[in-house]
């Protein structure tokens, strides 16, 4: 093992033991001016970084890309993907690898300075990124830490000291981003498609090796990938409906094989219930909306299969109906899952076949009512829930859960842990934002970021989120490239 050195630095860069086509070793650009504005206290605990270093000039300078931490090699990745259906060739364009952390707990960590300038994957843009977006991502990641999903988690965000040229000039930040890998279906379809054969297996070994070592045994470790990058997926998007997170931009090339949410831009919690429900400006045609999120996962999780066919078997059609089985298997993988998720928020232990419609005609109701979907469950949990429209509902849900053991105590715990206090809204979200960026004010985010921290505890503080501020019902979010 690497010595560690007073900083708490360790990295290594395994990924580049693949393919030179996979990636380009990339330096950061210089910060003019670079200054701290959020680190996260337990994001560097468990990598074992020192936090007095963290806040030094020396640390600012390593966040901020203008110095390398010990044993950097760093590069941007070469992925590929399907951005709203079409195929493009891609790459970290704004983000660039520092290494690998081997973490307290013994795990391999990506470090990502995302905003830290060109790199030959940028295109036409200009690898940077603005304040508002990387405090949004550093935000709702955390949020979604919080929530038990699993996600990227953010080290901190340092002001650049460069503006950049957005529609106007904005304030220049980068985001250190942490994460199990930025191995995607992207990177998969880019082996695919760019490389030779055995440049994607050994992609496959690799992926397998650092995030599933435990297929290694399994007659075929690669057909056991697929199965099981379908399951975590599916797991991860009925958690995102199960607390009405709506990613915005579920291209290929932003769903990881770890299993983990990535990527920030658009996404946004939904307040009233409404499958359709989109935010993101891009989104033009809906194809993320809430209602569809489910869908898309299976449709990336098809092209990460069509990526491993040369893996699958040597006969090209017996692969494609390997794949074709595995990716049969998504829908019922999914609903199984989401299933579960919906019977904990109403607080069944057990299940029964006739769980489904009261779960579907429980959230008819509130479309027909436009019921704000956090708080509607929130009643539920308290016992609040008193409109007419409900009334019939909840007789058929009280008679439920009398079918099954536990006590109401016990019933209304699983309840709580399973709907939360507290969401971050659009409103207080662009609230804190808005305060941070204009007026270097952190005060709100700070309140707002610890209020989401444990959205399970249902204490006094949190009540005050509860409330839905009348907003502008055509509320965008924007990507912030
Ligand atoms: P995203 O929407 O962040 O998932 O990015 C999609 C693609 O655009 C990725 O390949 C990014 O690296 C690239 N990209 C996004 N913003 C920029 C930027 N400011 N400069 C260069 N490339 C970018
Ligand atoms: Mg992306």
């Amino acid at each position: 093992m690497p010595e560690r050195h007073v900083s708490g630095w360790n990295l290594q860069n395994s990924y580049k033991k693949l393919s030179p086509g996979l990636f380009t070793e990339t330096k950061p650009q210089r910060a003019s001016g670079p200054e701290m504005v959020q680190w996260n206290k337990e994001v560097a605990e468990s990598l074992g970084i020192n936090k007095e270093w963290l806040q030094s000039e020396e640390g600012i300078k390593v966040l901020a890309g203008n110095q390398l931490p010990e044993g950097s090699e760093p590069i941007a990745q070469s992925y590929a993907g399907h951005q709203f259906g079409h195929f493009n060739r891609l790459g970290d364009g704004r983000a660039i690898l520092l290494g690998e952390q081997l973490a307290v707990n013994g795990d391999r960590v990506d470090i990502q300075l995302k905003g830290a300038g060109r790199t030959p994957y940028s295109r036409g843009g200009d690898g940077r990124a603005a304040l508002g977006p990387m405090l949004r991502e550093y935000l709702i990641s955390e949020a979604m830490h919080g929530l038990g999903i699993p996600t990227t988690r953010s080290l901190a965000v340092v002001e650049t000291g460069d503006d950049i040229a957005r529609e106007t000039l904005l304030p220049g930040a980068i985001l250190t981003r942490v994460a199990a890998s930025h191995i995607r279906v992207g990177t998969f379809q880019f082996a695919a498609t760019f490389t030779k054969p055995e440049e994607l297996q050994a992609l496959a070994d690799y992926t397998i090796e650092r995030h599933y070592p435990e297929l290694l045994k399994e007659d075929h470790p690669y057909v056991a990938l697929l199965r099981k990058v379908i399951e975590v997926q599916a797991g991860l998007i009925a958690k995102w409906q199960a607390v009405g997170f709506i990613h915005g931009v579920m291209n290929t090339d932003n769903m990881t094989i770890s299993g983990e949410t990535i990527d920030y831009g658009p996404c946004a919690f939904m307040d009233t219930y409404d499958p359709a429900t989109v935010f993101s400006s891009i989104d033009v045609q809906g194809r993320y909306a809430y209602g569809n999120q489910p869908y898309m996962a299976g449709w990336n999780l098809a092209r990460f299969a069509e990526s491993l066919i040369p893996l699958l078997h040597d006969e090209t059609e017996e692969a494609v109906k390997i794949a074709q089985e595995e990716i049969g298997e998504y829908n019922r993988i999914y609903i199984h899952k989401w299933t579960g998720e919906m019977r904990a928020k109403l607080g069944l232990f057990t299940a029964e076949e006739s769980d489904k419609a009261l779960i579907h005609d429980l959230l008819e109701i509130m479309k027909e009512q436009g019921a704000d979907y956090t708080n509607t469950f929130i009643a539920l949990t308290y016992r609040t829930l008193d409109q007419p429209a409900f009334k019939e509902w909840i007789v058929r849900w009280q008679e439920r859960l009398k079918r099954q053991e536990g006590s109401e105590a016990e019933v209304e715990q699983l309840m709580k842990n399973h709907n939360p206090a507290v969401i971050p809204r659009n409103y207080y979200v662009e609230k804190a934002l808005t305060a941070a960026v204009n007026k270097g004010d952190y005060h709100l985010f700070e309140k707002l970021l610890a209020v989401l921290a444990h959205p399970y505890a249902h204490t006094a503080e949190q009540e005050k989120y509860k409330e839905v501020p009348v907003q502008d019902d055509n509320y965008q979010t924007y990507c912030g490239t």
